[in-house]
């Protein structure tokens, strides 16, 4: 205990977190910036830097005064190397050496993972995996994450990239994935994919809810949208949900068998649905897991929120991924 406390990153395609953590992992000050990844590499680094800079100092500490910073990265992630190899979320971004180029602008030690691995073990460590030993936890939000604990530790597996859950393939004739493949589950049950089928189906038999909730301008439907159709009775927006739901709950099934884990945890800002995603989920594992996989399985929402990925990241940097 007692030592100084690190500045966790969560960097998405949009927002830039930074969360002052102490080792008894409290969030001591915050900061927040756009990530404007459309002006690339160097702008963002630029952002990353005074982020840090700014929560660092609302903490009344210098940048020598921490013990490190670590930033959970969207995309795939070399985390013994610090490069981010490649990521969808941030266009350009190809083997960029993120924690070395952070660490000579700070002088501050700093490690590098990915942003839904950040939130699995944030989950696992101070959420609602805490005390679990062998879970799965899916980051469910514009696309979807994932995060393997086996017997209390992140697995990585041969070079890093375990875990990709949102890029199993569920349906091999689906629609196309950034990814290079089709049908993957990303494509079928994320927000993206929310969308899409909403606005398909806006098409094809017109109003809903969603027209007017929008003003007519279907560029703003987001799966925020979609949720509180839903919920004010709009069947088109509820079947959109089911179908998402249903696909999610296949990817689900496949885990349970291959993992046999006590607990698959969803996250990310879909999670939001609740029930409404996770009941069928809950449903078809019983249905179509093996029943032993099946009885030891708990399908729960995270706890942390958006904390998940800084309080991971944090915990990286102080215990590695224990
Ligand atoms: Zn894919």
């Amino acid at each position: 205990m007692n030592r100084p406390p690190v500045a966790a990153i969560d960097l998405g395609g949009t927002k830039i977190a930074v969360g002052l953590v102490n080792d008894g992992y409290r969030v001591l000050a915050r900061a927040e910036s756009p990530t404007i990844a459309d002006e690339g590499v160097a702008g963002v680094v630029e952002r990353l830097v005074s982020a840090v800079e700014q929560v660092t100092a609302s903490g009344g500490l210098a940048l020598k005064d921490l013990y490190g910073l670590s930033v959970a990265a969207a995309g795939a992630i070399d985390s013994e190397r610090g490069i981010v190899t490649l990521s969808p979320n941030l266009p350009g971004w190809r083997d960029i050496h993120l924690r070395d180029m952070l660490n000579e602008r700070l002088g501050v030690k700093t490690w590098l993972l990915n942003d839904a691995k950040a939130a699995a073990l944030g989950e696992h460590r101070f959420g609602a995996g805490k005390g679990v030993s062998n879970l799965v936890h899916l980051t469910v939000g514009t696309g979807i994450g994932g995060g393997i604990i086996i017997d209390g530790r992140l697995y990585t597996g041969a070079s890093g990239s375990a875990g990709e859950i949102g890029h199993m393939t569920i349906d091999v004739n689906g629609p196309r994935c950034p990814c290079g493949n089709t049908g993957c589950l990303e494509m079928l049950a994320s927000g993206k994919a929310m969308v899409r089928d909403a606005l398909a189906r806006l098409n094809a038999e017109g109003k809903s809810l969603l027209t007017e909730m929008v003003n007519g301008d279907l560029d703003r439907i987001t799966a925020r949208e979609i949720g509180l159709a839903a919920e004010h009775g709009d069947s088109l927006a509820s079947d959109v949900i089911s179908r998402a739901a249903s696909y999610l709950a296949v990817g689900m099934v496949n885990l349970a068998n291959i993992f046999n884990p006590e607990m698959i945890i969803v996250g990310g800002g879909i999670a939001n649905l609740g029930d409404r995603l996770l009941d069928p989920a809950r449903r078809l594992v019983k249905e179509r897991a093996f029943p032993v996989a099946s009885a030891a399985v708990r399908i729960v929402l995270a706890r942390l929120g958006n904390d998940a990925g800084l309080l991971g990241a944090a915990y990286f940097a102080f215990e590695g991924d224990k």
